[in-house]
């Protein structure tokens, strides 16, 4: 019997036949045609994503602009794909089924969020007040577990791709699929030195490929937790040679009793989250549903860290989002969400160079912001930043407790050390509570 098509695509695994179907039409547009461009939303070297209106619909979307020039194809329908196959979770960015090319672009549309990304909102060296920060984390811990769920690893937690639908973060979303992976797929290392890499993908004497794991994940989001609580990250990067990074892992392996300064802050309970998320052995990090049984307590030693008043917060804050504790609300379907397992057929798609290249060229465009310190907790402390805008500045800003903008830039070469680090700004040379962008070195081994 010969096989028809239908029968071989039922073979297929369902990301592979999204991204059939959505090779199979995507269509030539004009986007002036269909689309009013409002404004930009961000850009980078991977492209821009601007906000739209549809001409007839009435519509605003964000419509994702990828540049054919650096984006293959295959990656572009990888990550629209991704993206559709994740949209039913309700705190994962929705998608309109609306993916075509222009000369210069593949395009796809994703809903607008009003409110930006989380880097705008949380105050640099104060972070946010707890009970949003816990309604932020809950929601967040839901989209992750749901992408494990389905046996993917997002590869790029951190809060420049949060999108938050108001400033109180009552409704945030995971974005930016770009790089995720199913778990277990094979791909070179990338030493991205930046300070949510997970210490075993730091480490540079690795030098062969590694398979993706969703431990990374938990990792990035126990640093994403702690930049959200305290408006600083705990280290440039998790190597050795971090004397921050060292003082923690000294910690956490239990040969000093002493709490790392940074960590002095927090409670007893929040310490005990933390030591389970930033486990420095991969087999030995918790998983993201664990951090549900967190909620119930304080997480911060100061209630006036909380100037919303609400430190005992259940269940991810004031108003509590559904689907959380049995991990993995918002849907698990297709999936088991056993920790470890990996998918029996790892598409030819999902390895390979041409991935790293692309996982590069993202990492490229990260941008830190050094800081010093001025919480006598956190001396030289690196403040929380990255912008997705290629160090271009495009929107480098972020809106202060206060209110108001301060948009800093710093030139490349000024900023980047030969040592893959970053030089420390002081404080004075920046303006009050504004953030330095620089890009985030970034080591690259083959
Ligand atoms: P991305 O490359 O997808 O991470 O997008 C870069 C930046 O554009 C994000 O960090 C957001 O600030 C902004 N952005 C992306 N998608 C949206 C969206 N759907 N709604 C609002 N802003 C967005």
């Amino acid at each position: 019997m010969t096989s028809s098509p239908l029968v071989s695509r039922a073979n297929m695994d369902i990301l592979d036949e999204l991204q059939l179907i959505a090779a199979q039409n995507l269509e030539r547009l004009e986007v002036n045609k269909y689309y009013e461009v409002i404004r930009e939303l961000g850009k980078g070297t991977y492209g821009k994503v601007d906000l739209v209106i549809h001409k007839i619909r009435g519509t605003k979307m964000a419509l994702k602009f990828l540049k054919k020039k650096t984006t293959k194809l295959k990656s572009f329908l990888r990550e629209y794909s991704i993206s559709l196959y994740l949209s039913p979770c309700p705190f994962i960015i929705n998608m309109f089924g609306i993916a075509f090319e222009t000369d210069e672009y593949y395009v796809f549309a994703q809903e607008y969020a009003v409110a930006g990304d989380l880097f705008d909102i949380i105050p640099p060296q104060v972070g946010l007040p707890e009970t949003v920060a816990k309604r932020c984390v809950h929601q967040v811990a839901i989209a992750l577990d749901y992408l494990h769920c389905k046996k993917l690893v997002h590869r790029d937690i951190k809060p420049e791709n949060i999108l938050i639908f108001d400033r109180e973060c009552r409704k945030v979303k995971l974005s930016d699929f770009g790089m995720t992976r199913r778990a277990g797929s094979p791909v070179k290392r990338v030493s991205g030195t930046i300070p949510y890499t997970a210490p075993e993908l730091c480490d540079v004497s690795r030098h062969e490929g590694f398979c993706v794991d969703y431990s990374t994940d938990v990792w990035a989001f126990g640093v994403l937790l702690f930049c959200m609580l305290t408006g600083n990250f705990p280290w440039e990067k998790a190597l050795p040679s971090d004397s921050f990074y060292q003082e923690f892992i000294r910690w956490q392996r239990r040969r000093t009793n002493t709490v790392p300064s940074q960590w002095r802050r927090f409670t007893e309970q929040a310490l005990r989250m933390f030591r389970r998320l930033l486990s420095v052995e991969q087999d030995r990090r918790c998983s993201v549903k664990e951090v549900f049984g967190y909620f119930s307590h304080s997480w911060m030693l100061d209630a006036e860290n909380d100037n919303n008043n609400g430190n005992t917060v259940a269940g991810g804050g004031g108003e509590r989002v559904s689907g959380g504790g049995g991990g993995g609300g918002g849907g698990g379907g297709g999936g088991g969400g056993v920790r470890g397992e990996v998918e029996g057929t790892i598409s030819s798609s999902s390895s390979g160079e041409e991935d790293e290249e692309l996982l590069v060229e993202r990492m490229k465009q990260q941008t830190l912001s050094p800081r010093s310190p001025v919480s006598p907790l956190s001396p030289m402390l690196p403040m929380a930043v990255k912008r997705g805008s290629g160090g271009s500045g495009a929107k480098g800003g972020m809106m202060e407790p206060g209110g108001g903008h301060h948009f800093v830039s710093v030139s490349t070469n000024s900023s980047v050390s030969s040592t893959n680090s970053y030089d420390r700004m002081p404080r004075e040379n920046g303006s009050p509570g504004g953030r330095m962008l620089v890009p985030t070195p970034i080591e690259i081994c083959v």
